[in-house]
């Protein structure tokens, strides 16, 4: 599946937040929105204009595309398939790209950001109850065991990353062993054990016209 590669850092200048898409500079002061807050391009400094409704919903939905690393196509998909689950859909929305296993990895702490842990996935340094994926958007089921690779488990970038980590503050819907370089997603996560700052509703609005 096709993934953005343009600059990172002009996301969250466009969406006015930090979207924590870099890892450990999103916490430094290298980080761009700390030295320039306004929105990319020629005309980016300034006041922001007031959106309409529909501009609302539009930054919305590319503000969780561009969180969790999903183009266009791929998140119309999720759409759909959270519209044709039970409850709320944009709280299915936000539950099924949850599951995908590069945020997984990456909420885990094996990772920095989720677009480092697509390329670790991609290299194959995962397995998925033992059995190896390399698949970043495979959606994971209650009760999947993720491993990062016995050969992989020397690897300095998932070491680096892990020195940040503490087990006692994982998400309650996951399960991490450290010492193991293990980790179990125990359930679907309920809406508020979800650290994401969205209006998740709005992104419904908006395709449902
Ligand atoms: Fe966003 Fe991180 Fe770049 Fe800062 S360093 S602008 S938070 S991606």
């Amino acid at each position: 599946m096709a993934r953005y590669t343009g600059p990172v850092c002009k996301l969250c200048r466009r969406e006015g937040e930090k979207l924590f898409l870099k890892g450990a500079r999103c916490y430094s002061a290298k980080c761009s929105f700390e030295k320039r807050s306004y929105a990319p391009g020629q005309h980016g400094v300034g006041r922001r204009s007031k959106l309409s409704e529909y501009g609302v919903q539009l930054r919305e939905k590319q503000k969780v595309k561009r969180i969790y690393g999903v183009l266009e196509a791929q998140f119309r998909n999720y759409y759909f398939k959270a519209t044709r689950q039970k409850g709320v859909s944009g709280e299915n929305l936000l539950k099924i790209l949850e599951s995908r296993l590069d945020n997984v990895v990456y909420r885990m702490g094996f990772a920095s950001s989720r677009n480092q842990a697509r390329q670790l996935i991609l290299h194959r340094h995962f397995t998925v109850n033992n059995r190896l994926v390399n698949i970043p958007s495979y959606l994971l089921r209650p009760g999947d065991l993720v491993a990062v690779r016995e050969k992989s488990r020397k690897l300095s970038a998932i070491h680096e990353s892990m020195k940040r980590l503490k087990e006692e503050s994982m998400l309650p819907w996951l399960r991490l062993d450290k010492a193991k370089m293990t980790g179990e997603y125990l359930d679907v996560p309920s809406r508020q054990d979800i650290p994401v700052t969205v209006q998740e509703n709005l992104i419904i609005e908006l395709y449902s016209k």
